[in-house]
């Protein structure tokens, strides 16, 4: 079986979230199951030094954004296929947008070509390689279904998969003539969204199959609370939609292997976690005899992650006794709260604003709890992060969050299972509620090394979704 994924992002290479995260995680899970991946991305500016040693195998002279030729390269145990388009991607700045933070104002030609060049791939342009299935990751890919389907193939079948439905790739009515689309297929139940091009919504209305990160974030995107106006266009393919949960890299997330921590663990030797806590209390200048948990959050700062509710409950966090850093970067407004609130909280609140992949482990080591109050979250990953660290999550009641974190309700504990702790709404009220269930437990050291180790316990790895993206595979490629 051989499956072509097309993405934006992939992890080690090129990350701003969890999607890097996952097309580069899940093609080492398939091989083991007979499943050859290969994955075609652009070759930004990281990229470049794989092009001298990967080898020329498609060439394409009328591309949306012109000319680009497709190089096959092995990396970090990956089939990578790499478009190389320097007009489209030797770009300053981050993959979306310029060094000021602004989208760049040719994103619809550049994903364009992207899904142009995979279907042609798809369709037999590179020598000897017709894969079975073609895997579009998020709207960047998801033009490459609706490309096939425009020029009349069924083969190889198609899937889109959905990290997070507020990304849609919405541009004006006029990309659709540069784009090569045929403007018959422009109405409401194809690539039109209230006037405009919406790459997501085409590979959502023309994709065999549709499929998401979590169950509950597949049952959630159904209505127009978490629809994001796509509910409709779902609804109609409901039927064609599942919701398989994201794994986690346990190598690159082992306690007991990870150079980015002051001192390995695991779940037999959680007192080292200790030693941990003391390395990010000297980093950030907070007080070593604390007797609370030290709560941290790794996250971009954004409306979704519920963090602007979260800083309402900075003043009962500290009163507690409790501790708090944060790591992200993001929204100005939220950079600015979270570094009043460490100004204000000197000791007790540690902020860093950046991007920081080291340090995000070493708060994963060393903290007690992470907290995660998302007003949505279509599968998350720092909380499965948590659980292999010991570091019990602390989540809102929604997405992938609910799929995998069960909290210490009294039947929960009592069978021994309970993992974290849910906060039932994102309001500062709701999470000091929680906040006060993690300081009473924490208080019991023998209870929390139990929730520890069943944290530790729970499966985060790709063994289960892996199958059950095979078997998605199989039933299509029949
Ligand atoms: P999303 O994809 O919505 O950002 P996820 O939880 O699915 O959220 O994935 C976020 C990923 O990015 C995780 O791997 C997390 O550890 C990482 N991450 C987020 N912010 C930072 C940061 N400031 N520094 C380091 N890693 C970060």
């Amino acid at each position: 079986m051989k499956v072509l994924m097309v993405a934006s992002e992939c992890a080690p290479f090129v990350k701003t979230g969890g999607l890097a995260d996952v097309v580069g995680a899940l093609p080492g899970a398939l091989a083991p199951l007979g499943v050859e991946a290969h994955v075609l991305l652009p070759a930004y500016p990281p990229l470049f030094p794989l092009l001298p040693r990967g080898k020329d195998v498609a060439q394409f002279d009328d591309l949306p954004g012109g000319p680009g030729r497709l190089v096959a390269v092995d990396a970090q145990g990956l089939k990578l296929i790499l478009l190389d388009m320097p007009q489209l991607f030797d770009r300053p700045g981050g993959l979306y947008s310029d060094e000021h933070g602004q989208d760049f104002t040719d994103n619809a030609i550049r994903f364009g070509a992207l899904a142009q060049a995979a279907a042609r791939a798809a369709m037999g342009a590179i020598d000897g390689f017709s894969p079975d299935v073609l895997h579009a990751h998020d709207w960047q890919a998801a033009l490459a279904p609706v490309y096939l389907r425009m020029a009349g193939v069924t083969q190889p079948k198609t899937i889109t998969t959905i990290h997070n439905i507020a990304f849609q790739g919405r541009f004006g009515a006029d990309e659709m003539g540069r784009l090569g689309l045929n403007t018959d297929w422009f109405h409401p139940e194809g690539l039109e969204f209230y006037g405009d091009l919406s790459f997501l919504k085409g590979g959502l209305a023309y994709s065999d199959k549709i499929t998401t990160v979590s169950p509950t974030y597949a049952r959630e995107i159904l209505t127009p609370e978490f629809g994001m106006g796509l509910e409709g266009v779902l609804q109609n393919r409901a039927q064609y939609l599942s919701g398989l949960l994201n794994g986690i890299d346990t190598e690159i997330w082992n306690p007991a292997k990870d150079d980015a921590l002051a001192r390995r663990f695991d779940a037999r030797s959680l007192n080292r976690k200790a030693e941990n806590r003391a390395a990010i209390s000297e980093r950030f200048d907070l007080s070593a005899d604390s007797k609370g948990p030290l709560f941290c959050v790794i996250s971009r700062l954004t409306e979704q992650k519920g963090l602007d509710a979260l800083l309402g409950a900075v003043p009962h966090l500290v009163e507690r006794g409790a501790q708090l850093v944060v790591l992200g970067s993001g929204a100005p407004e939220l950079e600015e709260g979270f570094r009043a609130a460490a100004a204000q909280y000197p000791g007790n609140v540690g902020v860093f604003i950046g991007y920081d992949e080291p340090l995000s482990h070493l708060l994963q080591g060393g903290s007690d709890a992470i907290l995660i109050p998302s007003r949505f979250e279509p599968c998350g990953l720092t909380q499965l992060y948590g659980l292999r660290y010991g570091t019990l999550p602390v989540v809102a009641r929604t997405g992938g969050l609910a799929d995998t974190v069960i909290d210490a309700n009294v039947a929960a504990f009592q069978a021994g299972v309970a993992t974290g702790f849910m906060i039932d709404a994102v309001n500062y009220e709701a999470i000091e509620v929680a906040i006060g269930r993690v300081i009473t437990a924490y208080s019991d050291t023998k209870l929390w090394r139990g929730m520890q180790r069943a944290a530790m316990r729970h499966d985060v790895d790709w063994a289960g979704s892996a199958g059950a993206y095979v078997a998605l595979y199989e039933s299509l490629a029949g």
